[in-house]
């Protein structure tokens, strides 16, 4: 069975900082014991050590858990919204499209498309900023580019396809995208190789998800970062 890392990503900002998704919490396991978690606990089984938490990884680099003043929310798959509740001070940035869409689903939907609600925090709504409400950026690589209003340089773009909402971080100063799940490995976009079948199922849109391979393949000399990949 292959394993796929779920990454997060710390960002620093001039005084505070900013999180791109969260992974999973340390007690996922135990949050996914009952129907109809036990489904995505099913389809992919999750090891967590303590060790891999992103709180404890923080921890290590002193940095406390209210240091975090923002999480950028790629989308909401269970291994990127895992561990919110481990962040009670920061504001989350999601595409409020996607989240309203998964909001109206049943709880057994919303788990067959990945999305465990419990992993959010009872004040999700008082707390989160919504890219679609933020000034668009005519930008001459990304079609679609938010500014984000707290980090000079740094943009929210949009990557549909892996689901309709993706949003990945675009920053020219590193010369660096954060693609999120856009591809599983670098073949994908490169070799124009298809995603393990487990990464199609958790494909919402297939048209959408290709365009965004032939975006990421034309990125010439930009690093590009995946949740799952091996950089
Ligand atoms: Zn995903």
């Amino acid at each position: 069975m292959k394993k796929f890392h779920a990454k997060c990503f710390l960002i620093s900002l001039s005084d505070e900082y900013m999180l791109f998704d969260s992974g999973y919490p340390a007690d996922f396991n135990a949050i996914m014991h009952s129907w109809p978690q036990l489904l995505y606990k099913y389809l992919l089984p999750v090891n967590i050590e303590p060790q891999d938490v992103c709180l404890n990884q923080l921890e290590k680099e002193n940095i406390k858990s209210e240091e975090i003043r923002y999480i950028f929310i790629s989308h909401f798959h269970a291994d990127h919204i895992g561990a919110l509740r481990d962040f009670p001070k920061a504001r989350f940035v999601c595409s409020g499209q996607e989240y309203k869409r998964l909001k109206k689903f049943s709880v057994f939907k919303q788990v067959s498309k990945g999305f465990v609600s419990k992993f959010l925090p009872d004040d999700f709504e008082n707390r989160v900023i919504y890219i679609e409400d933020l000034q668009i950026v005519q930008d001459k690589i990304f079609p679609v580019c938010y500014a984000l209003p707290f980090a000079e340089d740094i943009f929210a773009v949009a990557l549909p396809g892996h689901t309709d909402g993706q949003f990945g971080l675009w920053l020219p100063r590193e010369n660096t995208l954060l693609a999120a799940d856009s591809a599983w490995t670098k073949e994908n976009y490169t070799d124009n190789s298809l995603p393990h079948w487990i990464g199609l199922h958790f494909c919402e849109n297939a048209k959408s998800f290709r365009e965004t391979l032939e975006l990421l393949k034309n990125l010439k000399n930009i690093k590009i970062i995946l949740s799952h990949g091996d950089e």
